[in-house]
């Protein structure tokens, strides 16, 4: 342990401290600053950039596929399942409100999820739409557009195909720079390269325990938050947290690629967009669930090898691709599908963002800022 000199002690306490650097850990400590411009809040990342999934993302601003959304009914009930999908499209709002969309390049030219063969949710599109209508106004989520299929030059193997208008697509380095650069407005203290590794819990203080480059320091804190996504077991080991990683290519420029928006297919599990004219897939863990239950960030080469093939044989037969660029991220899941926003003591701990986070992250946020109050 290093000795924090006198002078330290003013720079090794805050009210709030929120471990990671995150969706979640960013879009918190700004609410609690909103909340009370008195509050000392200090973030704590441990990489020189967030190192989790926030910035390692594919940057759909969405809140479910039909598919997926078919087998959340059938997992949770659909009034479960219409308060998730709620708090993700809470979610984009307050994401969208507070970034400003030309700031984090969103746009929105729509969700497409692909069928590759006959699947029971194409038969419940009906049920679907009645459900969600009270969050769009009663206007039709999703709808069948198989007309597409065609000029999209997707392959062979997509039978059918469903559209939703209400999806968009942002650049998520963009996010990060801009909560970022909200945070340093709001006198939020951010610092990276500070990997917390265990956490204290005294009579009214919290004592954070950091590695940095000269030994451990001690941080005092009021409260701590805990958004540390799928490494939640690093620090709190009874969290429920099911680490997944996802694995991503981005193709190198494609001259005519005939679509933009963003696609899913398979339930969500596999999924692509148009950047630039460059393909960006990511996805396919559940073809490996052991190998990537982990919060390893590398990527595999079986996995990779699948994304190269599903973009040639699926996304665009027609095209020569060229990987510019592969990487993996780490997601936290729950088995019940729900976000985790609870307080014990002086610890909140927020996480759960189900592999969307872009959109619920911000719903997160706001209720854990609720709780540290
Ligand atoms: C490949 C991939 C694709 C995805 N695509 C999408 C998408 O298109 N749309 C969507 O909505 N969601 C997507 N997601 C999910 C989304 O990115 C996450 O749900 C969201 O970013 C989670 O935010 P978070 O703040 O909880 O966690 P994170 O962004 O993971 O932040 C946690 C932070 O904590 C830091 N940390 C960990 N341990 C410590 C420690 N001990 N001390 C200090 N700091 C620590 C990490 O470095 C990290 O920066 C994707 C995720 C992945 C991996």
């Amino acid at each position: 342990m290093t000795s924090a000199s006198f002078w330290d002690d003013g720079l090794l306490e805050a009210d709030v401290v929120v471990i990671g650097a995150g969706i979640i850990g960013l879009s918190a400590a700004l609410e609690l600053r909103a909340r009370n411009r008195g509050l000392r809040v200090l973030v704590l990342e441990r990489d020189v950039v967030p190192a989790g999934a926030t910035s390692r993302n594919a940057g759909f601003a969405c809140f479910g596929s039909l598919g997926e959304i078919v087998h959340d009914i059938d997992l949770m009930g659909s009034a479960a399942a219409l308060d998730v999908i709620a708090s993700r499209v809470e979610g984009l709002q307050r994401l969208r409100s507070r970034c400003v969309d030309a700031h984090i390049a969103y746009e929105q030219h729509g969700g497409y999820e692909l069928f590759l063969a006959a699947h029971p949710a194409l038969d419940r599109l009906d049920e679907v739409n009645t459900l969600l209508a009270p969050l769009f106004q009663g206007a039709p989520v999703f709808a069948r557009c198989d007309e597409h299929i065609a000029p999209f030059r997707f392959g062979g193997a997509v039978q059918a195909m469903v559209r939703t208008p209400y999806e968009g697509t942002l650049n998520s380095g963009l996010m990060v720079q801009r909560l970022l650069a909200l945070a340093r407005g709001a006198d939020v203290d951010v610092r990276f390269g500070a990997a917390v590794t265990s956490i204290d819990e005294g009579r009214d203080v919290v004592h954070v325990h950091v590695a940095s480059a000269v030994g451990t320091r001690v941080v005092r804190a009021g409260v701590v938050m805990v958004a540390v996504n799928g490494f939640m077991r690093d620090l709190m080991p009874h969290s429920d947290v099911v680490p997944g990683r996802g694995q991503i290519i981005v193709t190198e420029p494609i001259e005519g690629l005939p679509f933009r928006g963003s696609f899913h297919f398979d339930d969500g599990f596999w999924y692509f967009r148009n950047i630039g004219n460059r393909i960006l897939f990511g996805g396919g863990r559940h073809l490996d669930r052991e190998r990537e239950t982990t919060t390893e960030l590398d990527v595999t080469e079986p996995l990779q090898t699948h994304l190269e093939h599903h973009v040639r044989t699926i996304i665009a037969p027609w095209a020569t691709v060229r990987v510019a660029r592969r990487w993996g991220g780490i997601m936290g899941f729950t088995l019940d599908k729900q976000p985790r926003v609870e307080r014990r003591g002086n610890i909140v701990t927020a996480f759960g963002c189900n592999g969307m986070g872009v959109a619920i992250g911000s719903t997160i946020a706001a209720r854990a800022a609720q709780l540290c109050g």
